[in-house]
């Protein structure tokens, strides 16, 4: 009875008081791990440029990445982009740079991995006060930064595939728009609860209204606990899904981003009130 009067309560406090919760953001899929998320006039890209499929994974269509260069609609203002690693199905160079030349207000959050490969293109000066490396080594702290209303939280997690692949610098990313709604991100992770336990502290510090893993989260217990019981996320939707969506996971209950331009919208849920249907 008082669990139920809790799930009453939490959702009315929600409904009724709009300040408590904050206003709800948008989450666009554009491809494989590539996301927008919007709040308000707050805008981020996730790892939204690159140009290998590896013969099964979704690019991001040429009528989207038109209009994201073109800066149209609501890719108008991106305040920053932020790469997970530097693979070709998430990251393309001289793609980020032309971005960066293109819109001098945007910013970019990128392990050095992947900086290294712009600084290595003719240009790249132009750009170096846009740019925001991250040196995480394993086992380094989560680090932090803030770029005006956007709060950046990024933790070097193993690439999937552990231990092989250790020396790619995949980074999950906690991120938080005005103060009131948080996403991660998780690049290409490794579902393997060992790598995330030990920063305990770090997912119990800030609740994730929506985390998006790649799909093999959703696939394996391991991977599904991390999500249920590890990083502390209200809500997670699998991305990186392969085309054709493997049967296994259209037949799940787990949500997926298979259709590029697909726009959801983010519930924030009221943090100062218990989430008593959790
Ligand atoms: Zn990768």
């Amino acid at each position: 009875m008082n669990t139920l009067k809790l799930i009453i309560c939490g959702w009315w406090c929600w409904l009724a008081n709009p300040a408590l919760a904050g206003q709800p953001a948008t989450v666009t899929y554009l491809g494989n791990t590539a996301l927008m998320v919007k709040h308000e006039s707050t805008q981020i890209m996730f790892d939204p440029f690159f140009h290998d499929h590896f013969g099964q994974y979704q690019l991001v269509p040429e009528a989207l990445r038109q209009a994201i260069f073109a800066g149209e609609g609501e890719f108008g203002q991106v305040a920053v982009i932020l790469i997970s690693h530097a693979h070709g199905d998430h990251f393309d160079a001289a793609d980020l740079l032309r971005y960066l030349q293109q819109f001098p207000n945007t910013q970019l959050v990128a392990p050095t991995q992947a900086i290294h490969e712009i600084e290595a293109l003719a240009g790249h000066q132009a750009v170096a006060q846009q740019i925001h490396p991250l040196d995480q080594a394993r086992g380094d702290a989560p680090v932090s930064l803030s770029l005006g209303s956007v709060s950046i939280e990024a933790v070097r997690i193993p690439h999937a595939g552990w231990p092989q692949r250790a020396h790619v610098a995949n980074l999950v990313y906690r991120v938080t728009l005005n103060e009131q709604v948080t996403v991660m991100h998780l690049g290409d992770a490794d579902p393997d609860d060992r790598h995330f336990k030990q920063w305990q502290a770090h997912w119990q510090a800030r609740l994730t209204n929506q985390a998006y893993p790649p799909y093999w989260f959703m696939l394996t217990p391991s991977g599904r606990q991390i999500l249920a019981d590890r990083i502390n996320a209200h809500s997670a939707i699998g991305v990186h899904v392969p085309d054709p969506t493997p049967a296994a996971l259209q037949d799940s209950s787990h949500q997926i981003f298979n259709q590029p331009g697909q726009t959801l919208t983010i519930h924030p849920v009221p943090t100062k009130e218990p989430i008593a249907h959790e």
